[in-house]
């Protein structure tokens, strides 16, 4: 079978929550000032508070509203693909799984949090949401679920994505969101580095950072974040539950699954669920994929640190390269983070997954490698994951091994082609974080407490 398809009817009606089988729990935000556990009525101002509950819950499994159910249909169940051009290029035994999450309307995974957010906020009343948004995607997918649930939205998106990317501001446009470069003159956090440079090229940290000031300072307005939050990991779960099912009606069951992870969403959405059941004893490998100019979880340490540069959000107990790190200008905008989802952190520390790091001009290859056989155009993000999959394939050819590979396939790069066109006419650069430059950004985190 080609396509793997999952009837509507058979589509998960509750998110997998993995704070319920953590062996170890995930040690809690901790206000900066204080050293002090953040309390849930902290986040009130920036968050409504039924988001704030599904931040903080034990339960395992949390039902999907009707009303949430009804709008993921619009693209959901998403596709699981077998993708044999890809296996008889590479001549692999491995069996190449993977689920298209670029059949939702912005084209990637982001509307599965989207969504439910935008639901969530106007259940609470609700009537503004600001956010940033590095490479456009999740810009674009709250701008369609505001526009689903009737709400404004001011975006700031990263200036470099910016630039390089004229048609996710226009998508946004499209469903009625407003958008400005960041750092924007429009906030105290942006005045500062836009005064100094107004072609700063921006990072996600800055424009964080601008995001949550607007949120505070005007009324009705509550702040959204599209990754990092551990509710938003449990939106993306549906997408590896969904997988579950869709392997489990061929009878396959994965050795590796593999994601390319920024602040780890997507990556959480496909391996949660299985990381559950490695935490129940069965035998998988879980692999995460990151670029090697930012190399968060394989050359940062697991810390505390603040989730923005301008230092206004609580202490994250994660793997991070520091909050001043302004990384490269590479194309997969998405995965320029400092930071990682805590959560993502906590079961990497306990060695539930692996990290991997890959340069920039390999991930491009390996997405060409991957549209010239199966035909989809990959994400540069989702670049990062196919050449995981491809090091894998070939690692199962080596030594004979009929592995099964499941991999999230995150989002398509159709409004992305800037970024194939450098590369292909040869204007592309790897780009590392040189060790000097990691262990001063590292040093500034020694003042913080370690999490345990
Ligand atoms: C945003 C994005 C990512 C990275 O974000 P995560 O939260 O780590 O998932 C990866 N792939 C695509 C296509 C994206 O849009």
């Amino acid at each position: 079978m080609k396509k793997i398809l999952l009837s509507e009817k058979d589509m998960p009606r509750a998110w997998y929550n993995i704070q319920a089988d953590l062996p170890n729990p995930l040690p809690p935000p901790l206000n900066p000032a204080t050293g002090e556990p953040i309390t849930p009525d902290m986040l009130a101002s920036i968050f409504p508070m039924n988001l704030i509950e599904q931040e903080v819950s034990p339960e395992r499994w949390v039902e999907i509203p009707e009303e949430v159910m009804e709008k993921l249909l619009m693209w959901r169940p998403t596709p699981l693909y077998r993708a044999y051009n890809l296996e008889r290029f590479l001549n692999t035994p491995a069996r190449i799984y993977f689920k298209n999450e670029g059949t939702s309307p912005p084209g990637s995974h982001k509307p599965n949090t989207a969504i439910p957010q935008a639901y969530y906020n106007r259940e609470f009343g609700t009537k503004r949401l600001t956010t940033e948004t590095g490479a456009g995607q999740w810009g674009s997918a709250l701008s369609f679920a505001c526009n689903q649930f009737g709400l404004e939205l001011k975006i700031y998106m990263v200036r470099v994505s910016y630039n390089q990317k004229p048609y996710r501001k226009i998508m946004m446009e499209v469903w009625g969101g407003k958008c400005v470069p960041s750092p924007s003159g429009d906030t105290n956090a942006g005045r500062k580095y836009y005064e100094q440079n107004p072609e700063h090229p921006g990072s996600l940290g800055i424009a964080i950072s601008e995001a949550i000031e607007d949120a505070v300072t005007s009324k009705d307005t509550k702040y959204s974040l599209g990754s990092v939050l551990n509710h938003v990991l449990m939106h993306q779960t549906i997408i590896g539950l969904e997988a579950q099912k869709q392997l489990e009606t061929i009878g396959e069951y994965p050795d590796i699954v593999i994601g390319c992870a920024g602040g780890g969403s997507n990556f959480a959405g496909i391996s949660f669920p299985f990381v559950r059941d490695k935490i129940h004893g069965r035998e998988v490998r879980i692999v995460a994929c990151e670029p090697a100019s930012c190399p968060t979880m394989t050359k940062g340490p697991y810390v505390y640190d603040f989730g923005d540069t301008a230092e206004t959000t609580p202490l994250l107990p994660m793997h991070s390269i520091g909050h001043a790190f302004v990384p490269a200008p590479i194309h997969a905008g998405g995965l320029r983070y400092h930071g990682m989802a805590p959560l993502v952190s906590r079961v990497l520390v306990d060695g539930l997954i692996e990290a991997r790091a890959y340069n920039q001009l390999e991930t491009f290859e390996a997405g060409l490698i991957f549209a010239r056989t199966e035909g989809f155009i990959p994400a540069p993000e989702t670049d990062h994951a196919i050449a995981c999959v491809i090091e894998e394939a070939k690692r199962a050819k080596e030594e004979g091994k009929e592995r099964v590979i499941l991999v999230n396939w995150s989002g398509h790069g159709i409004i992305d082609l800037a970024a194939y066109d450098a590369y292909l006419s040869g204007r592309l650069e790897d780009s590392t974080l040189p060790k000097e430059e990691l262990e001063r950004l590292i040093k500034n985190l020694e003042k913080f407490p370690r999490p345990r």
